[in-house]
């Protein structure tokens, strides 16, 4: 499987030095969950030195969404990748569209996906590795990984394929995170995905609160809304456990090569967005943006 394995070359592009000055900024400061790099003036004042011509021509992003379930990782992804105009991957997405192809790995996928069973991390890093490799040849300009690597295994394999910038581990306290699993609800009509948790905590002891809306259904949902089996307190926490087992060995290896950026999520979408551009350093993106259009 190795062979077919296509180490990604690319050129040191000055996003990517930026990316490790941000990494820099906020590691100096001593950013970690307890003082999330949003907070600490040093970082915002490591303004990215960026031009947009240097953005245009060397914008090169590789990047990883790190995050438990339930955090609203794929969300987070999704919006930066169409923000900075690169390519969302997630991995349950690359599995889907084999399944769908005629690709070569369509006549095993199946049997395997069928009995339930885990694919294995050759075929996903061979679906990734043929992704990313198209993704190149097209002329996209990098990537923003969800749901992979999972293992510290999958992290190793990946080094051989692609370099990765920056990994960025979002993170919810594990009370607010249980609430808004408990919230989720579902249509059974339309199958329309909402969450009845209101989060409203109060800061103490210079820890900031949390505020998260909800998401409430319209009208004619609300009759209609159910809860998905396992979305029960026991599974839920069981589902973290699990999570936490796996992932921390993962964030590890990324910390230890200075490439790990913690986030700590201080509420829902309108709250963390902006918080996030910031720690990113492209809170000022969106307007070079327009002014370059
Ligand atoms: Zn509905």
């Amino acid at each position: 499987m190795a062979a077919a394995i296509t180490r990604l070359v690319r050129p040191k592009s000055s996003i990517a030095r930026w990316a490790r000055r941000c990494l820099s900024a906020s590691a100096a400061s001593g950013a970690n969950s307890h003082t999330p790099p949003y907070n600490n003036s040093s970082a915002i004042n490591l303004k990215p030195q960026l031009s947009r011509k240097g953005q245009e021509e060397n914008g090169n992003i590789h990047w990883v969404f790190l995050g438990c379930p339930g955090v609203g990782k794929g969300t987070y992804a999704s919006r930066l990748s169409t923000l900075i105009g690169v390519p969302h991957i997630a991995t349950g997405d690359l599995v889907r569209e084999e399944l769908a192809s005629s690709g070569p790995l369509s006549a095993q996928l199946p049997e395997i996906v069928n009995q339930g069973k885990l694919v294995s991390d050759e075929i996903i890093i061979s679906l990734l590795s043929k992704r990313l490799a198209a993704g190149k040849a097209k002329g996209e300009s990098g990537f923003i990984l969800d749901g992979f690597p999972r293992t510290i295994r999958q992290a190793e394999i990946l080094e051989g394929v692609t370099d990765i910038d920056l990994v960025i581990n979002l993170k919810l306290r594990e009370d607010v995170l249980l609430e808004k699993c408990l919230g989720r609800r579902i249509c059974s009509q339309c199958g329309g995905n909402f969450n009845l948790a209101s989060i409203d905590i109060k800061g103490e002891n210079g820890s900031p609160g949390i505020i998260m809306a909800p998401l409430l259904p319209p009208a004619h949902c609300m009759s209609k809304l159910i809860t998905r089996s396992d979305d029960t307190e026991a599974v839920v926490k069981e589902r973290l456990r699990l999570y936490n087992e796996k992932s921390q060995p993962v964030e590890e290896f990324y910390r230890s090569r200075g490439k790990l950026l913690e986030f700590d999520l201080p509420g829902g979408i309108p709250e963390s967005w902006p918080k996030l551009l910031q720690a990113l350093n492209l809170d000022d993106y969106d307007d070079k943006h327009s002014i370059a259009a």
